[in-house]
């Protein structure tokens, strides 16, 4: 084979092509590097006493079907002009690393359709080999995401399987990158990215959370100046919560037999948008029974279907009438868990109307969410946290997004 050949096919430069034999399935390219090529690996002279080789075996890309190992006395020098006694470098693969620079790339192509399994049978090769390559890309691609920009930023946490494990995801809302993944839940998980955020300079314009206090604290104490927005699907979830809370507790007061199957299995139509409701399985019909029985949670249902229209509001002077209207009328409702309601929102008003100046929300973090869950059923590797975590990284870039 010639030397342009094994360059261009192979990857491999500066060394000569010296046999081949195939054996065990499997092509087996033995090459060598002239003497005169021979520098020092620390200071680059050419003055170099050769002091023993070690036979080393690479992975090479496989020809068709078959795949293809080079073989090759690894030289070690004895460096006349800095003194040192090292093995040469060998330009075609990293010093541990048992495959070619060219092997790499092929398998992190295969990748970005294939899963690590079927990449690791096709180049016959074992999963932690694939494995490692994709992590070694992943790491000098996702670990340090460029921070310095940040502007727009969600925070949230999922959950991760069984066992309340979660993760706590900051994401930049420009990009749709996820920028940190921390550990668990609450301001702890998220102390790195601060530090982290400090360092880059960023100046972060608004943050959208839901309205946990520990969130509150920890952008109040780590991004002062940054304004901070209640998600807005997240202040309908915990309504909608609070009103399967009191469906429920209604539900165990009532005495009559008949008023309790009314009220039995409503609660998904409770929650429902109302466009949503099923007329041919007569849930608007079933949903106005239940809520003609019992005036608080007819009281709280509409309250809700009013608390929707709050983010639909031409602007952000509008938009606090509105609300001041809603806290009013909840607060005079007479039902103790809107009342309640009332009170959170009253006080976290400016962060709920702050989505006027901000038009972000959390959504965009729901994605995410969704896309980790697919990549966890069909992944096996994801012991490595780590691994996981810069998985998670590489999501929203779909193109390196590579597969379980
Ligand atoms: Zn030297």
């Amino acid at each position: 084979m010639s030397t342009s050949l094994l360059y261009h096919a192979f990857g491999i430069r500066g060394y000569q092509y010296v046999s081949s034999r195939y054996e065990f399935g499997e092509v087996i390219f033995r090459i060598v590097k002239r003497k005169q090529d021979l520098i020092c690996p620390v200071c680059g002279s050419h003055k170099v006493l050769r002091k023993g080789t070690v036979e080393r075996w690479f992975h090479s890309v496989p020809i068709g079907s078959k795949p293809v190992a080079i073989v090759l006395a690894v030289q070690r020098v004895l460096c006349l002009v800095c003194d040192s006694l090292r093995q040469i470098q060998l330009g075609f693969a990293d010093p541990r690393r048992r495959y070619t620079h060219q092997f790499e790339r092929y398998a992190l192509d295969l990748s970005r359709c294939m899963t690590i399994k079927d990449v690791a049978d096709h180049l016959n090769v074992s999963w932690d080999v694939i494995k490692d390559i994709q992590k070694r890309y992943l790491i000098r691609r996702f670990s340090r995401p460029k921070l310095n920009r940040l502007k727009h930023i969600a925070i949230d946490e999922i959950s991760i399987g069984k066992g309340h494990r979660y993760l706590t995801i900051v994401l930049n809302l420009h990009t749709g990158a996820v920028v940190f993944v921390g550990e668990g839940k609450g301001a702890d998980a998220l102390h790195p990215f601060w530090r982290r955020l400090r360092a880059s300079g960023a100046e972060i314009d608004a943050v959208a959370i839901d309205m946990s206090p520990a969130y509150i604290k920890a952008v109040r104490d780590n991004v002062a100046n940054a304004a901070i927005v209640f998600d807005r699907f997240h202040i309908i979830k915990l309504f909608n919560e609070k009103l399967s809370d009191l469906r429920r507790d209604l539900y165990h007061q009532l005495s009559s037999e008949k008023d309790k199957a009314l009220l039995k299995g409503t609660r998904w139509l409770l929650l429902k948008n109302p466009d949503n409701l099923d007329p041919s399985r007569s849930e608007p019909q079933r949903l106005e029974k239940a809520l003609e029985i019992n005036k608080p949670l007819s009281a709280a249902y509409y309250m809700k279907e009013e608390l929707r229209q709050l983010h639909a509001q031409p602007n952000k002077v509008k938009a606090r009438t509105f609300l001041l209207d809603w806290i009013y009328q909840a607060g005079s409702s007479g039902v103790a868990m809107l009342r309640k309601f009332a009170r959170t929102l009253a006080i976290h008003m400016e962060g709920v109307l702050a989505y006027y100046d901000h038009r972000i929300s959390t959504g965009p973090l729901e994605g995410t969410n969704n896309k980790i869950k697919t990549m966890k059923r069909q992944a096996y590797g994801f012991r490595d946290q780590e691994f996981f975590k810069l998985k998670i990284m590489a999501l929203h870039r779909t193109r390196y997004a590579l597969v379980g």
